[in-house]
């Protein structure tokens, strides 16, 4: 019975997507008003964009070349 729920859990997602989550909320608190706000957009967002690759490949091979069990819930 718990093996169902365990194979849709993955921890590796769940930290990929909590990094995407602290990462939008550092991009909505930076100020496009702020001096250097440009600067630091481009650089989180940026971040953002190797990370999206990052979850992308975990999704579709990231278990030993297998697609990852818990990305079909989301
Ligand atoms: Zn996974």
């Amino acid at each position: 019975m718990g093996e169902y729920s365990e194979l849709m859990n993955c921890e590796v997602k769940d930290e990929l997507v909590s990094r995407l989550i602290a990462l939008n909320n550092k991009l909505n608190l930076l100020s496009p008003d702020l001096v250097h706000g440009d600067e630091g957009r481009a650089e989180v967002q940026l971040e953002r964009e190797n990370l999206y690759a990052e979850i992308k490949h975990h999704r579709a091979k990231g278990h030993d070349g297998k697609p990852c069990p818990a990305a079909r819930q989301v």
